[in-house]
């Protein structure tokens, strides 16, 4: 197995799927060069630092500071207790997301992944009592797609954290239109009871592991825990590989 894997190597060298450089190392240490970024893409994740506000993470502009509140907390707390991103959505890794979902590379899920599941280990802590929930896609977007995203990249989150995952209770039952293009109460109203849960049992009490991909207003991850607050869930943290905004 290993002789055939090193002669297709020989054949098709591993190439960085984001900018197809050849791969001549691994620089992630994984052993397996086909399944990493190169080290230059890799060098251009950044990832997100503080000054940010503890709730929804978002890092603030002026790089000075101690982590505080956001105005948007501020004034309305989410109804999750708090979201964090691993990387700014941009440069790099914003090619490699795109070309993960729009792209229908659905195995970037095995490089993006374990990322952001090494980023989950050094933000949470008693990691083996979270339900890992996957933002869900309604049924016609993943008949469009082919995969979920979310479910791929919460797969290795919870393989590596040993946590329980759940897929099928936290449903999405309205087909909204893409959030890119719409203004900031319209973005809010088109997710609005876009989710439901079909099995309150599942997730009463527990505490929720919300995996997403990108994190843009923080209102679809904000309805999703709107709902499983109402089912009787006891917190919910959101967990996103990277975090657009200013910045
Ligand atoms: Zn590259
Ligand atoms: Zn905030």
């Amino acid at each position: 197995m290993n002789l055939l894997k090193n002669l297709i190597d020989i054949i098709y060298p591993p190439r960085c799927p984001i900018c197809r450089e050849f791969l001549l190392d691994d620089p992630s240490g994984t052993g397996d060069r086909a399944m990493t970024f190169c080290r230059a893409c890799l060098a251009d994740f950044q990832k997100v630092t503080s000054p940010l506000c503890p709730v929804c993470g978002m890092p603030f502009v002026s790089r000075v500071g101690e982590d505080h509140l956001c105005e948007e907390c501020l004034r309305k707390r989410p109804f999750f207790e708090a979201a964090c991103a691993a990387y700014l959505y941009d440069g790099a890794l914003m090619e490699a997301i795109h070309q993960f979902k729009y792209g229908s590379k659905s195995f970037l899920a095995d490089s993006l992944g374990p990322l952001l599941a090494q980023f989950a280990q050094t933000w949470l802590t008693e990691s083996n009592e979270y339900l890992t929930i996957p933002v869900p896609l309604h049924a016609k977007r993943l008949r469009e797609r082919g995969f979920n995203q979310s479910l791929l990249l919460a797969r290795h989150v919870s393989g590596q954290l040993k946590t329980e995952l759940d897929f099928l209770t936290l449903r999405r039952i309205r087909y909204t239109s893409p959030q890119t293009g719409l203004g900031k109460d319209e973005r809010r109203k088109n997710v609005r009871r876009a989710f439901e849960i079909i099995n309150p049992e599942a997730v009463k009490g527990r505490t929720i592991l919300l995996v997403d991909d990108v994190f843009t207003t923080g209102n679809t991850l904000n309805e999703c825990a709107r709902a499983l607050k109402k089912s009787g869930c006891n917190k919910v943290f959101c967990l996103v590989l990277a975090r657009a905004g200013n910045f």
